[in-house]
């Protein structure tokens, strides 16, 4: 079983916390970015995704590692391996969640 989902169109304007989303998916998903996420595909994932479910009761967005080739095909099905990790693509649940409580942390070592 393979998960389908949908490469979302022009969202690399979009930037959050980490680097690149690419880094985002690697820290949030907790794997080394290696292959294409496509089930068949053996080329090197260059870029983060932004990507919807395609059995869509769930419309949040979400990255998957993709090479350039399938990071083009916008708004287009793409299957994806099992192994590959969905991170949200949600700021406020990822990145951004990280960043406040590493702001905490160095105001208390402060004595703020
Ligand atoms: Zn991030
Ligand atoms: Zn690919």
């Amino acid at each position: 079983m393979s998960i389908e989902v949908i490469n979302l169109i022009n969202t690399s304007n979009k930037k959050c916390y980490c680097k690149t989303w690419l880094e985002h998916w690697e820290k949030f998903g907790e794997q080394k970015a290696g292959l294409c996420a496509e089930v068949s595909c053996q080329k090197k994932a260059i870029v983060g995704a932004h990507v919807q479910k395609s059995d869509s009761s769930d419309s949040s967005w979400y990255i998957i590692p993709l090479c350039k080739e399938h990071n083009n095909l916008f708004g287009q099905k793409i299957s994806i391996k099992d192994s590959i990790k969905l991170v949200p693509a949600n700021k406020q649940k990822t990145c951004a969640k990280k960043e406040v409580k590493y702001i905490i942390k160095t105001r208390k070592r402060f004595g703020h």
